[in-house]
């Protein structure tokens, strides 16, 4: 498919919608109070660290809403205003976060169902109006949606929007699109269906591997196995790696993806020498801004010498794990949450572990005097947080006074 000439044909669609609705300062009031955070205002304005009790939180000085989110949370209130009464549908959480997603349910903005690992659009009437959510949609998708006629709003966030340029650019001169991301995230599933060739590579290893394979070669049959489901259809591994171009999920780690964006330049500078290498490589920096800031804020908040690290973000979100990890490699306790209810007692805390398995950590809260790092993803509103800190701050004084 032409995916450039859809999406400008998209564009010029009188049903389509992705500036708002210009309601603005009327949802900005209700984003406010259901969102934003005094505590976590004034933690901020004191250089990013409070003190009570035993307790010391020290925030990170880059965590939670990335404007990207901003937006399309805004744009989902303000579609709900435009259109008081039509029937509204997401095709995906408009975001990785349960309450903005409860909320969502709760103005009657209903996601797509899902029948047999498909989505059933055949519940989309034409009258209806569907949100796009902030990581976009597959090509696919939005043709369904434009071929039903309904009203579609599309909050994809820009710096998403420019991978899928950047993936369509390596498609126009027949370049594979090599992209550093999880085949199963909704952003990477969007991107992969504007591209033409591509594989999907989820870290350094399996970065290695292919950079091995195209120097080397190797067991093809191995290759089309361990990629079968991040790859495009067809994709021949003796073919479709002699021009590679970089793109990534926009949330994965800034430094990985650097790393295997110099691996294939290497690769491809010692395969076809250096007068070669730009007909054989395309590299374009496609982190966003948002994601860099909250883990170069991590990076140096583990550097403070914190007794326990709290990293808030939903379950499913990639740049809260992208957070964890950091924590984790730096040896730093540290507790994925996705909300305050995980917080069970001062002796237990459910939180998701890095492979994705949900565990409860007994004795978590250490005894004495504590310093607690938080940070939350890029789709964790800042009242979340808030819970978070208030929570750990009752517990304490609960011990303290026993
Ligand atoms: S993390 Fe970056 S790419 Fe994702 S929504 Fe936020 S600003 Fe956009």
């Amino acid at each position: 498919m032409d995916t450039k000439a859809f999406k400008r044909t998209l564009q010029h669609s009188e049903n389509y919608n992705r500036k708002g609705f210009g309601h603005q300062a009327e949802v900005a009031t209700q984003l406010q109070s259901e969102y934003q955070s005094n505590l976590i205002q004034q933690i901020r304005d004191r250089n990013y660290t409070l003190e009570q009790g035993d307790v010391t939180i020290r925030l990170a000085q880059a965590f939670g809403f990335c404007w990207g989110v901003e937006r399309a949370v805004a744009m989902a209130y303000e579609t709900r205003q435009h259109f008081p009464t039509e029937r509204i549908w997401i095709t995906n959480e408009i975001i990785h976060n349960p309450s903005v997603n409860q909320r969502m349910q709760e103005m009657e903005v209903d996601f797509i169902p899902v029948t047999a690992g498909q989505k059933d659009f055949s519940v989309v009437a034409n009258e209806d109006v569907v949100i796009l959510p902030a990581f976009g949609a597959s090509v696919q998708e939005m043709q369904i949606l434009h071929d039903k006629g309904c009203k579609i709003v599309d909050t994809t966030c820009p710096w998403v929007s420019k991978v899928w340029n950047t993936v369509e650019k390596h498609k126009k001169v027949d370049y594979t699109s090599i992209i550093h991301g999880k085949y199963k995230h909704e952003e990477t599933v969007a991107t992969s269906s504007f591209a033409g060739k591509y594989l999907i590579v989820l870290n350094f290893r399996e970065a290695e591997y292919v950079a091995n394979y195209i120097l080397n070669g190797g067991d093809r049959e191995e290759f089309l196995k361990k990629f079968a489901k991040a790859c495009s259809a067809g994709f021949d591994p003796d073919q479709d790696l002699e021009r590679v171009g970089i793109a990534n999920q926009t949330t994965m780690l800034k430094g990985e993806t650097e790393q295997i964006g110099k691996l294939f330049e290497r690769t491809m500078m010692q395969k076809y020498g250096p007068t070669e290498l730009n007909q054989h490589f395309q590299s374009f920096n496609t982190i966003c801004d948002a994601t860099q800031e909250r883990q170069d804020a991590m990076l140096e908040l583990v550097q403070q010498n914190l007794d326990l690290m709290i990293v808030i973000g939903g379950f499913n979100s990639s740049n809260t794990t992208q957070l964890q990890q950091i924590a984790f490699e730096r040896g730093i306790p540290s507790y994925h949450i996705d909300c305050v209810e995980r917080i069970k007692s001062e002796k237990s805390i459910e939180h998701r572990q890095l492979n994705g398995d949900l565990v409860i950590t007994d004795n978590w809260l250490p005894d004495g005097k504590i310093v607690v790092g938080i940070t939350s993803g890029a789709s964790t509103p800042d009242k979340v947080v808030e819970d978070v800190i208030e929570k750990i701050f009752t517990l304490k004084t609960a011990i303290s006074v026993l």
